[in-house]
């Protein structure tokens, strides 16, 4: 038994650390692909964030040296418009946003924030002007409230409120018994895949970060879910530079500028319209999950008839 005990009870630390790294889902994001080398320059300064432009200046990027990611990418997201970054799955896209946040360096190239190279300021200030709706939100064990407030604590209760309503979550939480006070995770409601990026997206609201990473959810919502929080995200990008990681294209037709990737390249760029008559990989891409869109949709009626 004693033999036992020592294992069980790394176990139980390793489990107990996981959970607790689980909770903040910025800090989740760094565990999965955090290089620990990465530290503040001596005498690092804030990032002073004034219109908030994003530039990518011919980024180079490779977790192994043997396999580039990236190799060569280059654009820049004006202050408050939205750029939408597409391609086939493993294209690097999620890859960006990492090495927006200061997660792993460039090999070669330059990431700046308003002029300022990110790999010369505070990484606390670096992330605390970004704000991340993450494909998947994990939830603290606690109320929604608190879930919420989160994005700013010393918001007051009608800024939560107000937060949950342009999120459009706050008529679903107003109809449970206990409202804000509800407890949600393990020990209470669970809440649905929709519900949840609805809840990370009022967090964000209340954070009210010049600059957004919206990394949208690969797994299939139902169509009424799926315009539910677009209209909600539609919002929190309002007047915000948006970088929107696309993994499904139905959120990227209104982006200001469409960038395709394509093993670790930038293969087309553009509008939505400019890149169907491109009738380019683009055009694929879209027409490819259209069809998919629509065999599912058949199949839907089809059960739903029987
Ligand atoms: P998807 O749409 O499927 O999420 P993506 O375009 O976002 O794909 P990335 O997550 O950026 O793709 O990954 C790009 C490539 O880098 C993939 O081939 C992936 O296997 C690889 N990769 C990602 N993270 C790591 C890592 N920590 N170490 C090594 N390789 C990695």
């Amino acid at each position: 038994l004693i033999q036992l005990y020592q294992p069980l009870n790394f176990m139980g630390t390793v489990y107990r650390e996981i959970k607790q790294a689980t909770l903040d889902i910025e800090q989740m994001f760094s565990l999965i692909g955090k290089d620990p080398e990465i530290q503040d320059k001596p005498g690092a300064l804030p990032l002073r964030v004034d219109a908030g432009e994003v530039r990518f200046e011919d980024v180079h990027f490779a977790y192994i040296p043997e396999r580039p990611i990236l190799k060569g990418i280059s654009f820049t997201v004006p202050p408050g418009k939205t750029i939408a970054i597409v391609g086939p799955s493993g294209a690097g896209k999620s890859t960006i946003s990492r090495l927006l946040f200061r997660f792993y360096e460039p090999n070669a190239g330059r990431i700046l924030i308003d002029g300022q190279p990110i790999a010369d300021v505070q990484q606390v200030s670096l992330r605390a002007a970004i704000g991340m709706v993450p494909q998947d939100t994990v939830l603290f064990n606690d109320t929604i409230e608190y879930n919420i407030r989160y994005g700013r604590p010393d918001a007051s209760e009608a800024e939560v409120e107000e937060a949950a309503r342009l999120a459009q979550i706050d008529r679903f939480i107003k109809s449970l018994p206990d409202g804000y006070a509800t407890s949600v995770g393990e020990r209470g409601l669970k809440l649905s895949g929709g519900e949840k990026q609805r809840v990370a997206i009022a967090r964000t609201i209340l954070k009210g970060p010049p600059v957004l990473v919206l990394d949208e959810a690969t797994s299939a919502l139902d169509s009424f879910t799926e315009k539910e929080i677009q209209d909600a995200l539609d919002r929190v990008s309002e007047g915000r530079t948006t970088l929107v990681i696309a993994h499904r294209l139905s959120t990227v037709i209104n982006a200001d500028e469409i960038i395709v990737l394509d093993k670790g390249l930038i293969v087309e760029r553009g509008s939505h319209p400019q890149l169907l008559a491109a009738d380019g990989v683009y055009a694929a891409l879209w027409n490819r999950q259209r069809q998919v869109d629509e065999a599912k949709a058949t199949l839907q009626r089809a059960t739903a008839e029987e």
